[in-house]
């Protein structure tokens, strides 16, 4: 069946329509951010707030300092990003960091595949070499070589 143009406008007009009533509402009531991965809700307004910067606390914390978008609101405050667990181990651990594994890991499993899997050679591109020295860490200050 063929339609005529301005059947096909109507058609493409309702099509948006329907794609707009479907894209989901956040509570922007400020201004829209790019990178929505990383934004808050305001406590007071609700409106999305802007991370304006952040500092490393430890390997598993880190404090970040957000700003609302609405600037009848304007609350700028402080939160802390904490890793809290594990949820699937790291290939290359670092032996310092302390993070307890979920319970739904299989660790019997993980065993028993640790123990009979088979090697298969990997040039690393992203990992720094391994020392040998599982506690191996940095040198205490003063220390002699
Ligand atoms: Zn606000």
């Amino acid at each position: 069946m063929m339609h005529t143009t301005a059947e096909q406008k109507a058609l493409h007009k309702a099509v948006l329509k329907t794609a707009e009533l479907r894209k989901p509402r956040g509570n922007h009531t400020g201004r829209r951010l790019r990178m929505e991965g990383t934004r808050m809700e305001c406590p007071h307004c609700k409106a999305t707030c802007e991370i304006r910067t952040s500092k490393p606390v430890s390997a598993t914390m880190r404090e970040t300092i957000y700003q609302c978008t609405n600037v009848e609101c304007g609350h700028t405050f402080v939160a802390t990003t904490e890793i809290v667990r594990t949820l699937s181990p790291s290939a290359t651990p670092d032996p310092t960091v302390n993070l307890p594994l979920s319970t739904h890991v299989r660790r019997d499993m993980m065993r028993v595949v640790l123990d009979n899997a088979g090697e298969a050679a990997h040039d690393a591109q992203f990992t720094p070499p391994i020392t040998g020295d599982l506690f191996a860490g940095d040198k205490p200050t003063g220390a002699s070589s």
